[in-house]
């Protein structure tokens, strides 16, 4: 690790040069047969998600990715979401599908999720997607881990015999990454220990982190005391936190604590400005892959090719 300390991984430039090259990918794959496509739900009103999802659509629209957002009311019943997967699923012209969560209670977030096609699932969500990478044949990776592991290798930062700690186990992002910077794979290679809600003495495991993802979902969780003196912070969370200087009342801000972490760090990620960005490219990444994987084009990792 470098001596410095407090260097900003800057998740829009990154996420740019991404955009970039999908772009480049996207205007070829249509030369030859048509624009990618991606259809993205959405269901109900929530406004994170409607935030999400426009940010997603706009994306597509910058690097010549077809998309489609279809809105469904609030009180859409999970049968009808089915039936719509299934159409989706069925269209030779959609090439990735995406439902935004949180769902409306009344729909299973899994059946959900279960319900589209693994070919498209450019979400990387689908059991078979997750146990593809568990068995080390990745196929559709979650955006959120597979953005921050290209955001590591753009900072150069070595996986290999790294000692990770990954703080959250969720299926979108905590669990992926583990298995991400566990693989047996140049990109990987790491010593990863997964912690969550029910670990105990997480500041002495996480001091021992060379590489430190936080992904909570409570501002503050991780404070300098939890961080080694050179370590590379990776700040996962988005927590909106009340804020009456604001115009909005409201700032959003990460599960680590910055200010006090960023003089500790090596290298860290701003939120916002880093890991959410690099997951919208990935999900980019993720589609283009889609229509050329159903294409049959030969591609790295393409097990259909
Ligand atoms: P989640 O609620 O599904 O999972 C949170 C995890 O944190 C759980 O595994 C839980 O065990 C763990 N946890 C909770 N309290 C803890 C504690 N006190 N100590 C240790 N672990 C604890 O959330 P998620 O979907 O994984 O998202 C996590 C955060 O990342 C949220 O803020 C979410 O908004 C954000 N997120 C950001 C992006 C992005 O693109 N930047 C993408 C997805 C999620």
């Amino acid at each position: 690790m470098s001596a410095e300390r407090g260097v900003l991984m800057d998740g829009r430039a990154a996420a740019d040069a991404v955009l970039a090259v999908v772009a480049e990918g996207a205007a070829r794959f249509a030369a030859g047969y048509r624009r990618p496509h991606l259809a993205v739900i959405i269901v109900g009103e929530n406004p994170a998600s409607q935030f999400y999802v426009r940010s997603k659509v706009k994306a597509a629209e910058r690097c010549g990715i077809d998309s489609i957002l279809i809105e469904l009311p609030a009180e859409t019943r999970e049968a009808a979401l089915l039936e719509r997967l299934g159409r989706l699923n069925a269209d030779p012209g959609v090439d990735g599908i995406l439902v935004q969560m949180p769902l409306p209670a009344q729909i299973d977030q899994q059946r959900a999720i279960e319900g589209i096609s693994p070919a498209k699932d450019v979400d990387g969500l689908h059991p078979y997607n997750i146990g593809r990478l568990a068995a080390d044949r990745p196929r559709f990776v979650a955006c959120t881990p597979l953005g921050i592991m290209e955001l590591l290798a753009r900072y150069r930062v070595r996986t290999a015999g790294a000692r990770a700690v990954v703080i959250g186990r969720s299926v979108l992002v905590g669990k992926p990454m583990a298995l991400l910077l566990s693989r047996k794979h140049e990109t990987g290679d790491a010593s990863v220990t997964l912690c969550h809600s029910r670990s105990t003495d997480l500041a002495s495991i996480a001091r021992e982190a060379d590489i430190l993802v936080a992904a909570v979902g409570r501002a503050g969780s991780v404070g300098a005391e939890m961080v080694k003196d050179g370590a590379v912070v990776v700040d996962v969370g988005i927590n909106r936190i009340a804020d009456p200087a604001s115009p909005k009342g409201y700032r959003i801000t990460g599960d680590v604590d910055f200010e006090a972490v960023r003089p500790k760090a090596s290298l860290i990620t701003p939120v916002p400005g880093g890991v959410g960005l690099m997951t919208v490219a990935m999900l980019m990444r993720n589609t283009l892959q889609a229509a050329e994987w159903a294409r049959g084009e030969r591609h790295e990792g393409n097990p259909a090719a």
